[in-house]
């Protein structure tokens, strides 16, 4: 399927773009909200970043070299890419094929600022969702204590962090990430209201009026 026509609207599938400063907590609510929607299928984007102790290819990323990835750009596969804290990160067209494919109602989409403005322009009914801190230091205290970076990387995705924040005017949902069950409720309601929009359920509507 090309480009252009993955972007027809589908009522059926729920494209939800989830960005946040690192640190901020996006992981921990994407993990969360993909166990209580199983038909949710979550986008694994190529990096040329190296995996984290606890991270599994396949799963996490598909962790590939830079020549690798250039090739995939060269062959026009992704939906999506960019160069984040020093390394490459992309959207393959083929996750939103694959949740199509397999039936699923959504696809969740872990991505940065930059990646989430080339999915709305690709998609654009797809659903931008911003988590923000509760602080700036509370941001730095959960990217030092994560334990998963070294000093270097935190410090500079702290440094990212106000960059980031100010591209949240682009988002449609913004949640402030505090208090973890909260967030995560909030995250919930954002999913079912988004399936319950009118253009999604209007089909059902006609078909009852066509009785
Ligand atoms: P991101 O994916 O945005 O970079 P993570 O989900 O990896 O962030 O979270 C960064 C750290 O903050 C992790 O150690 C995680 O356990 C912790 N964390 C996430 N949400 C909360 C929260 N609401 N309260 C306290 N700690 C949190
Ligand atoms: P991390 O290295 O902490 O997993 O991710 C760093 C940043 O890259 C995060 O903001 C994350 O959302 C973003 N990211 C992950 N995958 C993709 C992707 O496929 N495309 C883009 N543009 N950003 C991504």
């Amino acid at each position: 399927m090309s480009a252009s026509a993955s972007a027809s609207t589908d009522p059926d599938l729920i494209l939800l773009i989830i960005s946040s400063p690192s640190g901020a907590g996006k992981t921990t609510l994407t993990h969360r909200l993909l166990q209580e929607f199983p038909e949710f299928r979550f986008s694994v984007s190529h990096t040329t970043r190296r995996p984290r102790a606890n991270e599994v290819d396949g799963q996490d990323y598909r962790f590939v070299d830079k020549k690798d990835f250039q090739k995939l750009i060269d062959q026009g596969s992704f939906a999506e890419w960019a160069e984040v804290h020093g390394h490459l990160y992309g959207t393959s067209l083929t996750e939103i094929e694959r949740a199509r494919s397999e039936d699923k109602h959504g696809v969740l989409f872990d991505v940065d600022c930059q990646g989430a403005r080339q999915i709305k322009e690709k998609f654009p009914d797809a659903v931008g969702v911003f988590i923000l801190p509760p602080s700036m230091d509370e941001l730095r205290r959960r990217l030092d204590g994560r334990g998963s970076d070294n000093e270097e990387s935190r410090r500079r995705r702290f440094e990212k962090a106000r960059e980031e924040i100010e591209h949240y005017p682009f988002f449609d949902y913004m949640i402030v990430n505090d208090e973890l069950q909260q967030a995560l409720a909030e995250l919930r309601g954002i999913v079912l209201a988004e399936g319950c929009r009118q253009w999604r359920v209007a089909a059902k509507a006609e078909a009852l009026l066509e009785r």
